[in-house]
């Protein structure tokens, strides 16, 4: 049996014999003793292999080469030397794979992010990507521990849907027909009626509606899963398939909405601080000096709210300054965003947004123009949720969609809830990247998920 590099890091047991496996990170020394550099992914530190070389057989050691993989069995002792506790003196090692030093291509260090994406298959054995996939686990667990904590149940709702559920971006077509002989309606139409579930289907953009229906049964309830958009944006906060965090929760307004949203972001910060402690050094130490600053500051102080119209107040008083000017009814773009939460040194959580630019299923404020959306606004990545108070009123909510053109047939299901037990609700949507890009300092999106996909590029 074989021990992890991050217990051996962490082990006393000097003088005993004990097994490592991982791969090669860097081998130097001279004719004598070379010094190994081991990991294995448990943690983003090594452990040093010190190798006599009178011991071994010289052409099994110069198979030995950076990203080579090895088992090597030895005495664990006290370090001589400085930046480690331990190191190992090998009796025995394994050749389990080579690295040519010629075509491998994680030689040398300081590669490029764009050149570290074209070899997405080897780069999860980088320190950096070894580090951001740690702390996605970390994440992902703590978001299941905090609303494991706070009573929601996890629900799983469904990838492939029968409805555009809220026009938040293009979709992905689900299809078993055969795209050189498409059935044909009498009119010339494709006939989905041939298709695999009889019907037009897509990927799914969004959890939420599904998540409302058993939030009006289950009380609190999130979604943790993958949703896709077939926006062309290419820019550094979209993916094409991205995971988001969907909260729902039955009796709570928009009030009780963004206390929680705050409250989760916090707790998942701290988490990451107090779990992933070498990962985050590491990350600031080597990219961006202000990580571990920014990460606590946000943990520290209340994040600022104010109205979408207050917002634009101070966004009109600064036009000279933005590429698209602000007046009251635009979206705000990621400029805008980004003034706003330098304005207040923090996060920033805005509400009441004109309707015009939101979803159908926002809670209509009576005001007649706003309706009870919330977005939080992080600094470096703008908008990390968007949420709002939920439309619970039945002829509210079918007059909207009769204005914005969403058919009943697909949203029958939908419009049901509010008339049979409706209730208050509120809910809003994570972007599990946007947290990863703000937890890891990294600045492409594609450089928080292990294979991107994104315009172009759906390798791996
Ligand atoms: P944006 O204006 O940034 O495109 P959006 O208004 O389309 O965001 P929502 O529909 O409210 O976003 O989705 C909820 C959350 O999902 C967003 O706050 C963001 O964190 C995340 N998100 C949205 N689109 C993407 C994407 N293409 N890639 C990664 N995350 C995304
Ligand atoms: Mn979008």
């Amino acid at each position: 049996m074989h021990t992890k590099v991050a217990d051996l890091l962490s082990s006393k047991d000097y003088n005993n014999d004990v097994t490592a496996k991982g791969w090669v990170r860097t081998k130097r020394g001279n004719k004598n003793i070379n010094f190994i550099a081991l990991n294995d992914g448990s943690t983003i530190h090594n452990i040093q292999i010190v190798v006599e070389l009178a011991n071994f057989n010289e052409e099994l050691f110069k198979q030995i080469t950076t990203g080579s993989c090895l088992c090597v069995t030895g005495t664990l002792v006290q370090s001589q030397g400085q930046g480690q506790s331990v190191e190992m003196q090998a009796k025995t090692i394994e050749v389990y794979g080579t690295a040519d030093a010629e075509t491998f291509p994680l030689q040398k260090k300081g590669h490029t992010m764009e050149f570290l994406r074209e070899i997405a298959h080897l780069r999860p054995r980088t320190n950096t990507f070894g580090a951001v996939l740690r702390l996605r686990h970390h994440m992902a667990f703590a978001i299941h521990k905090y609303f494991n904590d706070k009573g929601f149940f996890y629900v799983h709702t469904p990838i492939i849907t029968g409805s555009d559920a809220e026009g938040a971006g293009e979709l992905f077509r689900v299809t078993t027909l055969d795209m050189k002989n498409l059935p044909k309606t009498p009119e010339g139409a494709i006939d989905y009626k041939e298709d695999f579930f009889g019907k037009e289907t897509k990927l799914t953009v969004s959890g939420q509606l599904e998540g409302e229906l058993t939030a009006l049964a289950l009380g609190l309830i999130y979604t943790f899963g993958p949703t896709f958009r077939a926006e062309n944006s290419n820019t550094p906060r979209h993916l094409a398939e991205f995971w988001m965090i969907e909260p729902e929760m039955a009796f709570y307004d928009i009030t009780d909405n963004m206390d929680l949203a705050e409250d989760m972001l916090k707790y998942l910060i701290q988490y990451a601080l107090d779990n992933a402690p070498a990962d985050l050094q590491f990350l600031n130490d080597m990219y961006d000096k202000e990580l571990l600053a920014r990460l606590k500051s946000v943990t520290e102080k209340p994040f600022t709210r104010l109205n979408y119209t207050e917002a634009v107040e101070i966004l009109v008083k600064n036009n000279a300054k933005f590429e698209f000017k602000v007046e009251w009814g635009i979206d705000l773009q990621k400029e805008h965003e980004n003034y706003l939460v330098e304005h207040f040194k923090g996060p920033v959580i805005l509400t009441n947004y004109p309707r015009d630019i939101k979803a159908f299923y926002m809670k209509q404020n009576d005001d007649g123009k706003t309706v009870r959306a919330m977005d939080v606004l992080f600094p470096w990545i703008g908008e990390i949720i968007g949420g709002s108070q939920r439309e619970e009123n039945y002829d509210k909510l079918y007059a909207r969609m009769n204005e914005m053109h969403i058919p009943e047939k697909d949203l029958w299901w939908y419009l049901e809830t509010r008339k049979f037990g409706t209730c208050p609700h509120a809910g809003f949507g994570l972007g599990f990247e946007r947290l990863m890009l703000f937890v890891t300092g990294m600045t492409n999106i594609r450089d928080v998920i292990p294979f991107p996909r994104t315009p172009k590029n759906a390798e791996f």
